[in-house]
């Protein structure tokens, strides 16, 4: 998809999303801003859902089988939690034109790879791809167009894949507003664990052992629910069943950072239990330079377009909540 290109029409006749939630309804909303396709068309399984997305205008067609809302796309991108991967690339399979491109948005790759590669039929190109960008918020009615502005996409295709088949997709990306960069998938899932996994799952555990604390201290915990904690509950509002596949499908990348972090536990315990501030100081200081590295390098988090207020604060202020980046 070239800029030329674009000036001549939209560079896909007939996009299929499958799964129109946070993610796909924010690319159909993208890809409408930006004239990216002729006709969207989607799949959900729920009827609340495909009526959903019609009533907002989000897609010209809603369909039940992922076979029939892939019959004439140029591009199909599955945006599902990864879990559905397997059965839906079976079920789409024979609706999937010659020379379509299959993409995706899921948060682990290779497992992905594995899932899907298995049911396409030759002389079609999967593209694989995840954007580093989300909220806590899920379904149809939590996207937006702004989602992947100024954020990275990462696309991992098997060797040997399509030239101009991945050109394709990173060039959707970058019309979305996204830097693109290709990565080899394993190396992709060890980044994404330390990076976005491990955080969650810390995010998960503290708020889960808060709320097993005795109801008095926990009425004392929402109430003063300030900074950190707050960020934490944020995080840990993330959507259960789409985090819940993550660890399942990235388990050994996550198990190896897992085993990791609890060393380095072990050592801010010992040293707090021996009075080493020395060594609570340095790791802190350690820690804030990368803070100060992820702010310059853009990646802070910005805003929340479904909440102004505090998307003016964030802008002005990075070490302001904004969105999770997943
Ligand atoms: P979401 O808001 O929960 O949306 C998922 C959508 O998929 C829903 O509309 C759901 O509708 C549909 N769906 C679920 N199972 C289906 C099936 N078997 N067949 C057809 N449709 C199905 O989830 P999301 O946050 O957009 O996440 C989707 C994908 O994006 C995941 O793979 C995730 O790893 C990846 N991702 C998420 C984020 C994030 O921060 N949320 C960021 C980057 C990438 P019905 O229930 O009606 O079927």
């Amino acid at each position: 998809m070239s800029p030329t290109a674009a000036t001549k029409g939209p560079p896909f006749r007939r996009v299929a999303l499958i799964g129109v939630g946070l993610i796909g309804s924010s690319l159909a909303r993208v890809l409408r801003r930006e004239g990216l396709a002729r006709e969207i068309v989607g799949c959900a399984r729920s009827q609340a859902t495909r009526d959903t997305c019609l009533k907002l205008g989000l897609v010209e067609a809603m369909h039940e089988s992922p076979a029939a809302a892939v019959a004439g796309a140029d591009l199909v991108v599955l945006c599902t939690p990864l879990g559905t991967y397997d059965d839906i690339a079976r079920a789409m399979a024979p609706g999937l034109a010659p020379g379509a491109i299959v993409s995706d948005v899921g948060s682990v790759k290779e497992q992905v790879i594995r899932d899907v590669v298995q049911h396409l039929p030759d002389g079609v190109h999967f593209v694989p791809g995840h954007p580093i960008a989300g909220t806590e918020h899920s379904g149809p009615e939590a996207g937006f167009a702004d989602l992947f502005a100024e954020r990275w996409c990462i696309l991992t295709p098997p060797p040997g894949t399509d030239e101009a088949a991945v050109e394709a997709v990173a060039e959707l990306w970058r019309r979305c507003g996204s830097m693109v960069e290709i990565m080899d998938a394993h190396h992709h899932d060890r980044v994404l664990a330390v990076t976005s996994h491990l955080p969650h799952l810390i995010a998960y555990t503290i708020v889960g052992t808060a709320s097993d604390v005795e109801n008095s201290i926990q009425a004392e915990v929402a109430k003063f629910a300030a900074g950190g904690f707050r960020d934490f509950t944020r995080i840990a509002a993330s959507d259960p069943v789409m985090w819940r596949d993550v660890f399942l499908n990235n388990r050994e990348a996550v198990l190896e950072i897992l085993q990791r972090f609890n060393e380095d536990l072990t050592v801010l315990q010992r040293a707090i239990r021996w009075g080493e501030g020395d060594t609570l100081e340095a790791l802190f200081r350690r820690t804030r330079e990368i803070r100060r590295s992820v702010v310059a390098a853009h990646q802070a988090g910005t805003f929340d377009a479904r909440e102004p207020d505090r998307a003016s604060r964030s802008r002005s202020d990075p070490d302001r909540p904004g969105r999770p980046e997943e």
